[in-house]
Formats: C-alpha cells, structure tokens, sequence
C-alpha cells in the first residue's frame, strides 16, 4: 500500500494516470533521478488493471492475461515482485461438452478463422485499410461467430477496425496469468511511485516556459509532462490544454475504447464442471458472451462481453449481464442452471469516468502505421507533452504490457529532452 502523498508546487516531470504506463513511466524516470510525481484521478493504481476480492477471491475486472507471455516484460518483472505466474494455456478455443457445437464444427471454424486471418495479412502487404469484415467470405457460416470474438479481443466488430492496424498487433499464442491478479501486481509495482490519489487533472495552461496543471487538489508546475490517460478521455476532452492541441484530439479520436465487460458469478456445484473450461453462449449470433468456466479451478464463471453487445448491457445497467448470462447458460445447461449462480462482480467500464471504455481500436482509414491515429499520439508536442498508454503501442495495442512498454519509450523521451543521457539509468544498456 502507498502513503499518501500530497501535490508538490514544481516537478520535473508530472505524469498523469497511474494505470499501468504511468506507473511505469514514474518507475523509469525515478532511475534516472529526474523529480516526478503521479496524478490519478482515481483512489486508487492500476487504472483498467484491477483486481477486487469478493468472498476472497482475487478478481481481475480489467487485464487478466499476460499476452505473448513468453515475450511479456511483466511476466518476469512479476516474478521478481514476488507474484505467481500461472502458465496453464487458455481454454479458449475449445467448447467444454462440445455444447451447441460439435468438434468438426469448431475445427471448421478454426479453419476459417486461419484463412480470414490470411487474406487479412494479404491485404494488409498490398496496404489496403479498409474495414477488415470486408474480408469476411460472403455469407460466410462463421462470421458471427469471429464478431463476437472480436467484440471479446478488440472490443468492436471487424466492421470497425482498421486493417492494417488489425494486422500489426503481434500474438505469440502464449498466455499465463497472474495467480494474485493482474491488478494486483501492477498497484504492487505502484506501491513505491509518488503518485497523488483523487487528484483529476481538469487544464494543462501550456503558454508559459513551464506547464501549469490544474487539478481537483490544486496546481502543480512542471517542466514537461507523460499524458497516459485513455484516448475517449483525450477525444472528448476531459482534460482541456490551453491553447488547445487540435491534433492530438484528434489522433485520439482514431483510436477510440471500445468496450469489453466482466461479469464474476460464484458457482454453486462447481466440482461437476471443468477447471479452466469455456463456453461460448451461441454459434450463429455476435451478441454473445464467453465463459469462463472454473478460473485456476475456482468456484467461480467469469462472463466476457465484448463490443456491441457490451454497450448495450451497460446501457440496461449491471444487472442485464446477469439476465443475459443467466439466459445463455441455461440454454447451454438446462433451465434450471442459473439458480446456481450468484454475480459477485460486474465490471462498468464504458460508464467509468476515468476510462469510459475497455481498449483502443483504430477504424478504417486510420490503421497506417507511420501516419495513422496511433503513431500521431505517439508524436512529442514541443518536446515537452510526451503520450503514452495501450493505445500508443503499434504492436502490443489493448494489452497491460504494452501500456507498460509505452510507459518506459515515454519516459526515455521525457528524460533525453531534459538533457539527462537515459543510457546512464538503463542497466540493460552496460
Ligand atoms: C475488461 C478488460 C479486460 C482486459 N483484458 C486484458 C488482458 O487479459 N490482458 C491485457 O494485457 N490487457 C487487458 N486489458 C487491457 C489493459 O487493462 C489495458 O490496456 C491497460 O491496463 C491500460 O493501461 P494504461 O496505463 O494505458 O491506461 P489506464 O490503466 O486506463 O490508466 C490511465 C489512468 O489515468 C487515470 N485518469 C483518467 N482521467 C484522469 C484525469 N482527468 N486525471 C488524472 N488521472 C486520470 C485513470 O484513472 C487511470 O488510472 C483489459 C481491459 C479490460 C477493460
């Protein structure tokens, strides 16, 4: 746990979030010894990492897996922190029972997914941008099926996202995750940086030699600044620059949230079912959520909803993911199954605040990699206002790593335009 600590009148370098790129960004520079603090807005770090106990068990609302974990930064910066890695493979693609869905069909449907993801790479060499369902094969008896997917992993429909950028996100296949909680480790990594807790940057004043920060706990002057809020809170301007900074709103608005929620129900009978299963509530409908059956053998289902159907669970308030995970699962496993459950936890993302979504995606037309949305955020503003988080990564994009990665590239910067050699607080670099 952190102590408080309380706004300083000058700094360095503020930077702003303490999700996971602003924990890391204050990390890198605190090496380099330049003076930093953290403002977050929440009480609390980590951002979309979050892990909550209900009845205690560590639930991760947010991040829950370590993605191309054999190349993952935080799987071994976990390990040092003392957290364990669980490396059991995700149960993804099989259906447990092989309900609604028989193993020929679901070897089909990985077939098509590979071919779809082929002519996505094919497209995406001749430079084509458009939206990648346009590669979907027409009427094809799996398209739905790949929405709902993609509601899950990109939190929008591949009628809403960018080829190119949908072909630049990397995938190693390998999944771990972290047995305390994704959350958890990323506040533990926080534990140590000087972040300042209720404090919502409202108005960067960038007229003068030196930034002045408005925020609910006061004013703060800094020399330059790491801006790692999410991109819906820089498209809708919920932290305002004066003058305004026209392009980077707009960059922010090629590479909005879409929404993925989590819905944590405890299982009563849980010994009957698979540790680690899956089920995916329908085969011919992306309004369909995935479940998670029996985490790390946990009595508990973890419901996922993606996209469209997300928005419009949220919409209806917490309760409609129960109702429809109830309704879905008792199709599955027999009308009487959802007195079983009981929801622990419903994870409200799109109307936080402080997030007002799940993940980035690029749409159509903005995917390039040198001059589409994300590489614009990437931009240094006057060497002084350096963006980081998930959405500035071209590869690792929507993911708790590749915020962290992001995190450090912006804290280098920040650090070089101060005249330190960043090289002198990098051991990697002796
Ligand atoms: C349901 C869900 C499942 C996910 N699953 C995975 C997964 O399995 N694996 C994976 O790698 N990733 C996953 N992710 C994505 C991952 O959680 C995010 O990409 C990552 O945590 C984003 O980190 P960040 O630092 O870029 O942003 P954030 O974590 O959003 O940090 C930004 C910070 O800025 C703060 N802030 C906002 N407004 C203000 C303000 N005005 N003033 C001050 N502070 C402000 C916020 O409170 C927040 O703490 C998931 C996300 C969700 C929502």
């Amino acid at each position: 746990m952190s102590l408080p600590i309380s706004l300083p009148s000058s700094i360095d370098v503020a930077v702003i979030g303490a999700g996971s790129s602003g924990i890391s960004a204050a990390r890198r520079l605190a090496k380099a010894g330049v003076s930093v603090v953290v403002l977050e807005a929440r009480d609390r770090i980590g951002g979309r990492a979050f892990t909550k106990a209900r009845e205690g068990i560590p639930l991760d609302l947010g991040c829950g897996w370590l993605h191309s974990a054999d190349e993952n930064v935080l799987c071994g910066i976990g390990r040092d922190a003392g957290f364990t890695i669980d490396e059991t493979a995700p149960p993804w693609g099989r259906q447990a029972f092989n309900l609604g869905i028989t193993p020929e069909e679901q070897v089909a449907f990985g077939e098509a997914w590979a071919a779809f993801d082929e002519r996505v790479a094919e497209a995406a060499a001749r430079g084509d941008d458009g939206p990648a369902s346009t590669l979907f094969t027409p009427g094809g008896r799996w398209n739905a099926r790949m929405d709902a997917i993609s509601g899950a992993a990109n939190g929008a429909k591949f009628g809403d996202l960018s080829i190119l950028d949908y072909d630049a996100y990397e995938d190693s296949g390998i999944n771990y995750r972290v047995v305390e909680g994704y959350g958890a480790l990323i506040a533990a990594l926080g534990a140590e940086a000087p972040v300042v807790l209720d404090c919502a940057v409202r108005r960067i004043d960038r007229s003068g030699a030196r930034l002045m920060i408005e925020t609910s706990r006061g004013t703060v002057e800094a020399q330059s600044l790491i801006l790692t809020l999410p991109t819906s809170i820089l498209a809708s301007e919920g932290v305002r620059f004066d003058p305004p900074l026209p392009d980077l709103v707009e960059a922010a608005a090629g590479a909005p949230l879409g929404l993925a929620s989590k819905l944590h129900m405890a299982l009563h009978g849980w010994e009957e079912f698979p540790k680690d299963g899956q089920l995916w509530g329908r085969t011919d409908t992306a309004q369909t959520a995935g479940y998670h059956l029996r985490p790390f053998g946990r009595p508990i289902i973890e419901g996922y909803f993606g996209g469209d159907l997300a928005w419009g669970l949220e919409a209806e308030g917490e309760a409609a993911f129960f109702d429809f995970a109830c309704s879905e699962l008792a199709d599955l496993l027999g009308s009487s199954f959802p007195k079983r459950l009981r929801a622990l936890s419903t994870s409200m993302w799109g109307a936080e605040p402080f997030s007002l979504g799940a993940y980035s995606h690029v749409p159509p037309g903005q995917g390039d990699r040198l001059t589409g949305a994300r590489a614009r955020l990437r931009r240094p503003i006057e060497d002084r206002i350096f963006v980081a988080g998930e959405a500035t990564s071209s590869n690792f994009y929507g993911t708790c790593h590749g915020a962290w990665m992001e995190g450090e590239r912006a804290a280098v910067e920040a650090i070089t335009a101060l005249g330190v050699d960043p090289r002198l607080s990098d051991p990697e670099a002796h």
